[in-house]
């Protein structure tokens, strides 16, 4: 079975199609400025050359339309006609306490997702749009949502619990989500996978290290705690979000500085993390750089960053009661091996040892422990789409 997954954003759609028996992507791309002059779609098909198509997009069911009809091109297409497809399954950010696990959608479904909007009101809105608009475009084709929080609904209530008065948890559900749960999930199954063992027997500590960074907690394949919190500015620091901090500061700041709601979430979302330590970027690559030429604020970024992350890795450690394997993903955490070997060093002492040629490769599953390491460390590719083709596919199989 081929699968359409579909990644709306308010104002563009990624794709991709997966062929699920061929473990392949036929085609990928993104459209982009929909509802906005100047509309356009990048298609991409499998070895062959990049297509641009310059149309305007007014809804998104308007930029489904094209995608279908970049897929079924004569050209550049991949498939004869859209009863290829045989199901579509959409990101959604959301699922609050809904959701915890993905499921075919119905109206009852995109209810609840719209129940949700309050907790992702950038994210489950456009969600929402891309689904309805594959479904006016494509009627009768199976549709699945795959949730970022779903997986972390397995946390017990003391992970997932502020100690906040308990009435805000009833009246707001305000309470830790969780999000890259497709990640965490995706990576975690991988993991017991390369060690081949079953993932009932593992207790891991998975990293999802890009702009936006989180930590889980995963025991016997479950999440039981994770880094992020009621939204994804909480954890470790990250490329321009503050992750923890004492909350204290947000009052203090917002006086002293006399700022609106607005302006000082503008500041812990979008110009605080490493970009607002260092003052140079969000991108490490920018920060090794400079940190290379002596900017102390930048090497400084640097060193939050890794303090936080090897402070999960203790914590989660302990709340599992031992470790099998630190499993790294994402741009950060699959790209730069010298991240990774500062956030292993010295944690010989429970088991976690690195081999410095092995954590030289890039871009492919690899185990880059010492030899004889009790504890490895792993570096797995994510693959959020190809999780939620996978996931997809078991719910139109009827298998969940
Ligand atoms: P992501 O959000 O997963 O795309 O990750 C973005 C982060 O990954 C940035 O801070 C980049 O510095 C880092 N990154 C991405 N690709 C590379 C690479 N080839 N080498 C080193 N770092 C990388």
């Amino acid at each position: 079975m081929k699968i359409l997954v579909i990644n709306a954003g308010s104002s563009s759609l990624k794709y991709q199609l997966i062929d699920m028996e061929k473990n392949e992507v036929p085609a990928k791309g993104l459209c982009e400025r929909i509802g906005i002059d100047g509309s356009r779609l990048k298609h991409q098909p499998a070895g062959g050359e990049a297509v641009v198509i310059q149309s305007p997009m007014p809804t998104h069911a308007d930029a489904i339309k094209l995608v279908i009809a970049a897929l079924t091109d004569a050209a550049h297409g991949v498939i004869s006609d859209m009863s290829e497809i045989g199901a579509v399954g959409h990101r959604v950010v959301h699922g609050g306490e809904f959701f915890k696990q993905s499921v075919i959608i119905d109206d009852g479904v995109k209810r609840a997702i719209e129940a949700c909007v309050e907790l992702a009101p950038l994210h489950n809105p456009p969600n929402l749009t891309g689904i309805n608009a594959c479904e006016q475009v494509m009627p009768g084709v199976p549709q699945a949502a795959v949730f970022d929080t779903a997986f972390h609904q397995t946390m017990p209530k003391e992970a997932y619990m502020y100690a906040l008065p308990y009435e805000y948890y009833e009246k707001y559900k305000i309470r830790r989500y969780g999000f890259h749960g497709t990640s965490h999930k995706y990576v975690a199954q991988r993991a017991a996978a390369l060690l081949g063992r079953p993932s009932e027997e593992l207790k891991l500590v998975t990293l999802h290290l890009g702009n936006g960074s989180s930590i889980t907690a995963v025991n016997q394949g479950k999440s039981i705690d994770t880094s992020m919190g009621f939204t994804p500015l909480a954890g470790v620091p990250m490329g321009t979000r503050s992750g923890d901090i004492d909350p204290a500061i947000v009052c203090y700041l917002m006086e002293k500085e006399n700022l609106s709601v607005e302006q000082m979430n503008g500041i812990l979302n979008k110009s605080s993390g490493v970009a607002g330590v260092s003052g140079v970027s969000s991108d490490f690559r920018d920060l090794a750089e400079a940190a290379k030429n002596g900017n102390s604020r930048a090497a400084l970024a640097e060193e939050l960053f890794i303090y936080n992350v090897r402070k999960y890795i203790g914590t989660y450690a302990v709340i599992m009661g031992g470790l099998d394997a630190v499993v790294f993903t994402a741009g950060i955490g699959e790209n730069n091996g010298a991240m990774r070997k500062e956030m292993i060093k010295g944690l010989d002492f429970i088991g976690l040892q690195i081999d410095d040629e092995k954590n030289k490769l890039r871009g492919e599953e690899c185990d880059v422990s010492a030899d004889g390491a009790a504890v490895r460390t792993l570096v797995i590719p994510t693959n959020e789409e190809l999780m939620i083709a996978k996931e997809t596919l078991e719910l139109v199989r009827g298998n969940k």
